[in-house]
């Protein structure tokens, strides 16, 4: 064993795939060559699957890594970063693997790289356990945005699980300087607007439309907005999307059409998410949280207001913390309000 690997074990707090991504996201800002072991202990079928392994090959062609083990089904694998280039890439994730987490791997490097990238990432865009696209767009990249650079995103085609075939354009110039500014966030502000989405592809129209009828007919839905949008893709896809925009910050929730399920309860599925975020009166939702907290690492200041924090958030804090000399503190206030604080050490 190499003894300049920080050797990272896969199984602490979660165990699933988030540790592989962040920690090679890491790796690639900090320049620390890694070993990460005990890939995935924490799942059924632990070890690398397809869309971490190719977030790896991915993470590796953007910083010309060197790169053992990172095969599916491999439990440790090691990454020696090179120097992160920005440029023009094209990752086919093949089948429907999850376009957002192999961008939720190269992005924190490309937002501090010298130079505008430009990537087309070909998959999954809306995969259920990964941020589908339209969070990205509305939630993510806006605040992303805040810390200074220029991220755009655009969808040129869905792509749902199990066809795939979806394809997504990025446009990244970063940070002036290569440094990223951190931000406060702690009010939510009234809600301004909520707005349904119901997404078919290659399905009847009438499953979206139950949906957005169960959606309206809840009382404080009141006159919201809900449209249906039949769009194009290679296979069959149905996702019911809320987006709850208030006036300091915006949350986007999302439940998956599958078979058996009826319309009714998929709109259930997310009306429980997004009234959850209504009440809780936080800016920053649970998944939020959990990315938000490395870039505000690499800005190295930072805070914001959610909910009680997930395994998966904590987890986060526990990898971030042995790349980057920062503090991370989560103090409880008012019941269910945590502000999470990131400071350089
Ligand atoms: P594993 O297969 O090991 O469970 P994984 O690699 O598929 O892991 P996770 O480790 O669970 O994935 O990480 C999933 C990421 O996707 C997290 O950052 C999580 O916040 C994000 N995510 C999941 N669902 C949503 C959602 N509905 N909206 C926004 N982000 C989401």
């Amino acid at each position: 064993m190499d003894g300049d690997l920080l050797q990272i074990d896969g199984s602490f707090g979660e165990g699933g795939g988030q540790i592989v991504r962040s920690s090679v996201a890491l790796a690639m800002l900090t320049g620390r060559a890694i070993e990460v072991v005990n890939v995935r202990a924490g799942r059924d079928k632990p070890g690398l699957r397809r869309q971490h392994a190719t977030a790896i090959r991915a993470a590796g062609q953007v910083c010309g890594a060197d790169i053992e083990g990172a095969d599916v089904g491999s439990c440790r694998f090691v990454f020696k970063p090179g120097v992160v280039r920005a440029g023009d890439y094209r990752f086919s994730i093949g089948t429907a693997g999850s376009t957002m987490l192999v961008l939720q791997t190269i992005l924190p490097a490309l937002l501090v790289a010298e130079g505008t990238s430009r990537v087309t990432l070909e998959g999954g865009t809306h995969n259920p356990g990964g941020p589908p696209f339209d969070f990205v767009e509305r939630v993510y990249v806006p605040l992303i945005n805040r810390m200074g650079p220029t991220v755009t995103v655009d969808l040129e085609r869905c792509g749902f699980y199990p066809a795939g075939g979806g394809s997504v354009r990025v446009r990244v110039e970063p940070a002036a300087g290569g440094v990223l500014r951190g931000f406060e966030l702690h009010e939510r502000g009234g809600i301004d607007e909520k707005l349904a989405r119901a997404i078919v592809s290659n399905l009847p129209r009438h499953i979206a439309e139950r949906e957005l009828r169960k959606v309206t007919s809840v009382p404080w839905w009141g006159g919201s907005r809900a449209f249906v949008e039949d769009v194009p893709s290679p296979g069959p896809g149905n996702v019911l999307t809320i987006e709850v925009r208030a006036v300091k910050a915006r949350e986007l929730f999302i439940a998956f059409g599958r078979r058996g399920v009826k319309a009714e309860v998929v709109a259930r599925e997310v009306l429980t998410e997004a009234r959850a975020w209504i009440d809780s009166d936080v800016p920053v939702g649970p998944h939020l949280a959990d990315q938000l907290l490395l870039p505000l690492a690499i800005a190295g200041e930072g805070a914001f207001t959610t909910m009680p924090l997930t395994l998966h958030a904590t987890t986060h804090i526990e990898l971030i913390k042995r790349f980057v000399d920062v503090d991370v503190t989560v103090e409880e206030v008012e019941g269910d309000r945590r502000v999470v604080r990131v400071a350089r050490r």
